[in-house]
């Protein structure tokens, strides 16, 4: 059984990442979708909230599982007993940063291999941080997450803005 990890803070999650879900599931017999704790980065949602966000979104996705995880990616992946990692790549800048996180893993565990799908070229300049930078001056998000995530952000910068 081949399993895959897609690893990322998801914070939230786009149509981006969710184009990378889809095609991801259709490689593995099972995609577990890996949030990351990550509190460093101040993230807009909660892991918790995340998780609940990302299982939503991909209910019609049978092979697709949601887990939460901090610590080493390497960990991860051997904790879940899972031989690949996907990451999704828009541009050059993605690119670097990738290459240079698969080849510290490859060496801290050489096993694990790692598949990089290119962006839909509709979802290239789509990023997590836009999204929220737009949502936060109350501009129109719709093309860029799906309805249920429009709900959660408008009400979470409800309540900061209170
Ligand atoms: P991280 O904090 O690890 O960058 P993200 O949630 O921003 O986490 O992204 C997780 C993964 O999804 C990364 O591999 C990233 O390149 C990919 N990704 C994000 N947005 C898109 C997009 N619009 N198209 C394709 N891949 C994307």
């Amino acid at each position: 059984m081949l399993r895959g990890i897609y690893p990322g803070s998801f914070d939230p999650v786009t149509l981006g990442h969710m184009d990378i879900i889809k095609r991801g599931s259709h490689l593995v017999d099972e995609l577990i979708v890996g949030v990351l704790c990550n509190n460093a980065k101040m993230p807009l949602f909660s892991v918790e909230e995340r998780v609940k966000m990302l299982e939503e979104v991909t209910s019609d996705l049978p092979n697709v599982r949601i887990m939460p995880f901090d610590g080493l990616l390497v960990d991860f992946v051997k904790e879940m007993d899972a031989q690949v990692v996907i990451r999704g790549l828009r541009a050059i800048t993605d690119f670097e940063y990738e290459l240079q996180m698969a080849q510290t893993n490859y060496k801290l565990a050489p096993e694990v291999e790692y598949i990089f799908l290119p962006t839909n070229l509709q979802y290239s300049y789509l990023s997590s941080s836009m999204v929220k930078e737009v949502a936060a001056f109350g501009g129109d998000i719709s093309q860029f997450v799906s309805e249920a995530v429009i709900d959660r952000i408008k009400e979470r910068y409800r309540e900061i803005k209170r």
